[in-house]
């Protein structure tokens, strides 16, 4: 008889794991696979093939083999090794908090284009900017890892989502001070804890935007792990929009700019509730060439 033991090996695991992955219908199971085993053993992915005969140990095999049982329930890679890149940095995530997609990059990248264009037509002049819905503090925390010389406010509702921001702000303190950036985390209900006479040069978000109807419908992943309050833009999916243009503006200078992620099928919508005192400059497309990003300025 073939001892079992000796088996589990780097490779024999991850090769096993991404054929269980795959009978799970787990979409990327290879890499999911190879994450999961570089977290057990503290070492990168392509660190797992420089010791690929390397049998794991009995403590790093039941960690694996829990964290595998959690996957194929549906719990998202993010979550169960707690952290998530996103630009170029590692932030923590936890359930409670939406974990960062690659399509915000597209919203940062853009939302850096137009701060880098203000700032050379206001040279050495700090640029304020509001963020609604935070999160992890991805938006904010990249822009500062890109960005000299802003000032940013970033809100969110949720309690769960400030505690993991704040870790993360923590952990990346670095992009402050030296750089001359400031960041600023406020509890509270999009605009309302504002002063009425607050006015910034930018105002960013990746609101909620899921259709209510169409949360039932998302991937398991999503529907049953990630908060609701993240995804729920109300039955139209505009509802945050619908305020951001009514009562949200009015914290912009004039001429300040709105950059706002978006669904793909979102724009004609977004457009039909554009105030008179807003412009559209441009709509800018994600990876998969998929409108994702809307970008407007406040008029005279
Ligand atoms: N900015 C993060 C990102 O891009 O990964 C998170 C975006 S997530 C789609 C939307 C965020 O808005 C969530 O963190 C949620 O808690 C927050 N949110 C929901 N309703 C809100 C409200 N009424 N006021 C402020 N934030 C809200
Ligand atoms: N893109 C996210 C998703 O697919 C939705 C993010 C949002 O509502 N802002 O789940």
């Amino acid at each position: 008889m073939v001892s079992t033991v000796q088996e589990w090996t780097v490779l024999t695991i991850v090769k096993w794991t991404e054929q269980y992955f795959k009978k799970h219908y787990i979409e990327s199971p290879r890499l999911d696979a190879e994450m999961l085993l570089a977290f057990v053993c503290q070492c990168s992915r392509i660190d797992l093939y420089l010791d690929y005969d390397k049998p794991l140990r009995a403590e790093e095999r039941e960690q694996f083999r829990e964290l595998v049982k959690k996957r194929v329930q549906g719990m998202p890679v993010a979550y169960l090794m707690g952290e998530k890149g996103f630009w170029n940095l590692d932030l923590f995530v936890e359930r409670g908090v939406l974990i960062p997609r690659p399509d915000t990059e597209t919203l940062v990248e853009k939302s850096c284009d137009a701060i880098q264009k203000w700032q050379k037509l206001h040279l050495k002049k700090t640029c304020s900017i509001l963020e609604i819905g935070t999160g992890t503090g991805a938006i904010p925390l990249a822009l500062c890892s890109s960005l000299q010389n802003i000032c940013c406010i970033s809100v969110d509702v949720s309690e769960d989502a400030l505690k993991i921001a704040s870790k993360n702000l923590r952990r990346h303190s670095n992009l402050l001070n030296p750089r001359f950036n400031s960041l600023k985390l406020i509890q509270g209900n999009q605009f309302q804890m504002l002063s009425r006479s607050a006015e910034f040069d930018f105002i960013i978000s990746n609101p909620p935007y899921i259709p209510t109807g169409q949360i039932a419908l998302l991937q398991k992943e999503i529907l049953f792990y990630e908060p609701k309050q993240a995804l729920d833009g109300g039955e139209d999916g505009l509802d945050f929009y619908r305020n951001i243009f009514l009562n949200g503006v009015k914290h912009l200078k004039v001429n300040g700019e709105l950059l706002l992620e978006i669904g793909y099928d979102q724009v004609q919508g977004i457009q039909a509730l554009l105030p008179d005192s807003m412009e559209l400059i441009c709509i800018a497309e994600d990876l998969q060439s998929h409108p994702r990003v809307w970008h407007g300025n406040r008029l005279g």
